[in-house]
């Protein structure tokens, strides 16, 4: 047994008390089983602490305070008191901003000003769900005959909800809001690799007064815990964000198991297009916010850099320059851009992708090794020369590793763009609004960036055209993915 609650000081100073048990009924509780795992700092490969590993017994018991919850009083009353709860926990989550910054930058190696603003984001993004809790609407059917129709929005009930790694935050935030703004209740399983931030999160619920049950958080493993919440007969909905692998693999099991709802946010291999009618400096913060921001381990990173020729080589090498100024270190020191990818599998695969990509035949333009050799730092690397068929084109990297390549014109960037089984977001630089307009309803994808990149707002839904999912994120879109549509129809 190891202790419910850990003293943990962040390496800028700051002191918390980090819990460790299974977040159920409102209460931290050891595992059934007793299990633990052990967390690691990526940056040094340190234990920071051990947690509770929950397993299908816990799962069980989760699910039972999540139905209790959703059928006493949460689902049924005034939307605009789980409106106040929600508003108050995004309170919270402010008044720990720094606590929280500082457990994701230990916790997933981000940089602590990337980890700020995650968490001002989450506190944004509460606070919009809070708003819309008493404003979900139904409508009116005139039906020109003698009954009056109406539909009304329900909630789903208990809800699934498993989340990866690279934002273990604000994943969290962007699951549990829009599902108890509309009166459903969960149970959440965080990444094995990054379990802290959403037992501090749960913490605040608790301290925001919702009712027991209504949120419950688990630390464990995919195969064990995120399974049993996929197959969960009692669960009627499971939100997942991560791997397109998993992602379908979670899909089958929904289905094979009680056919529950299904939400997936995926992967992606996002296209960054550059027009000659750019502003050069500003396509190329934008090229680096979208490869290097978070470690490049960021679902919709702009991995694919598609020049016009007539300014390739202006760009590329204005490219490789802002790429070597690049402050790659320890997250909390001053002016760190790139922290350490945030585990050792995925700096393997990172380190193993830019072998593939050499062996292929493309040209290391810069960096392309591992920093130091302690922590999980890898230089930001860009390839050029490279063509469509090759895998480090094709396949999602997810670190900081991006191809780039020429282009002639309109059509024959909407082409390459549009080349992959992907489809959750592109960016696009360029001063003339048609050709942004046209390429941007040409790409198939859910979010297109113009003179942007990585850009994101809690009104703006997001998720993936093709295999980068089903389903949105954020906006009113998410909402609906949280209701279902309850037709009556009355004789008169
Ligand atoms: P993953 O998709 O396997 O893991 C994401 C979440 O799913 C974690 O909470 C994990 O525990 C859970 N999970 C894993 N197997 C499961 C299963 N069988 N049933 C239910 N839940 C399960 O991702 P990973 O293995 O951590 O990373 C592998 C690759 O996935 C990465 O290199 C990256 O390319 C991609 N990835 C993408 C995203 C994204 O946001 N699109 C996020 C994380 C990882």
């Amino acid at each position: 047994q190891i202790p419910l609650k850990v003293p943990v000081t962040l390496p800028n100073g700051i002191k918390y008390e980090q819990p460790t048990g299974l977040f159920i009924n409102n209460e931290f509780v050891a595992s059934k089983q007793g299990k633990t795992f052990e967390v690691l700092n990526p940056s040094t490969e340190d234990v920071i602490c051990d947690v509770y590993e929950s397993r299908e017994e816990d799962v069980d018991l989760a699910v039972d305070a999540a139905s209790k919850a959703f059928n006493s009083e949460w689902s049924s009353q005034d939307p605009a008191i789980r409106g106040e709860y929600l508003l108050k926990l995004a309170d919270l989550i402010e008044e720990h901003s720094e606590v929280l910054a500082g457990i994701e930058a230990l916790d997933n190696g981000k940089a602590l000003i990337s980890a700020r603003g995650d968490v001002a984001l989450v506190a944004k993004y509460l606070r919009s769900c809070g708003g819309w809790a008493d404003k979900i609407f139904g409508s009116l059917i005139e039906t020109g005959d003698s009954h009056f129709n109406y539909a009304r929005r329900e909630p789903l009930g208990v809800c699934g909800q498993i989340i990866p790694w690279n934002f273990p935050l604000l994943m969290w935030s962007w699951k549990v809001g829009p599902a108890l703004a509309t009166g459903n209740t969960v149970v959440l399983k965080s990444a094995e690799s990054t379990p802290l931030s959403a037992l501090y999160a749960s913490q605040l619920v608790k301290e925001a007064g919702f009712p027991a049950g209504v949120v419950n958080t688990l630390s464990g493993f995919g195969k064990i815990t995120g399974n049993a919440i996929a197959a969960h007969p009692k669960i009627k909905k499971v939100a997942f964000t991560g791997s397109t692998a998993t992602g379908k693999h979670i899909m089958k099991t929904a289905a094979e198991s009680n056919l529950k709802k299904v939400t997936l946010e995926l992967g992606g291999k996002s296209p960054n297009i550059v027009f000659e009618d750019a502003d050069i400096n500003k396509a190329v913060a934008n090229i680096i916010l979208g490869i290097y921001y978070n470690s490049g381990e960021v679902c919709c990173a702009g991995s694919r850099v598609y020049v016009q020729e007539s300014i390739y080589d202006e760009v590329a090498k204005a490219f490789k320059a802002a790429a070597e100024a690049v402050k790659v270190g320890d997250p909390f020191e001053n002016g760190v851009f790139q922290g350490p990818q945030t585990s050792q599998n995925q700096l393997n695969k990172i380190l193993d992708y830019i072998n593939i990509g050499t062996q292929e035949g493309a040209t290391l333009i810069s960096g392309g090794k591992r920093k130091g050799n302690k922590g999980y730092f890898v230089e930001p690397t860009i390839f050029g020369d490279v063509s469509e068929d090759m895998r480090i084109v094709k396949e999602e990297i997810f670190g900081p590793v991006v191809t780039m390549s020429k282009f002639k014109d309109v059509d024959e960037v909407i082409k390459l763009g549009n080349d992959t089984e992907y489809g959750l977001a592109a960016g696009i630089h360029t001063t003339n609004l048609n050709t942004a307009i046209k390429v941007a309803h040409s790409l198939k994808a859910g979010t297109v960036w113009i003179n942007t990149y990585n850009d994101f707002h809690q009104m703006v839904p997001f998720g993936g055209f093709g295999q980068s999912g089903i389903g949105r994120e954020m906006g009113k879109e998410a909402l609906d993915n949280y209701t279902q549509v309850k037709a009556v129809r009355i004789a008169r």
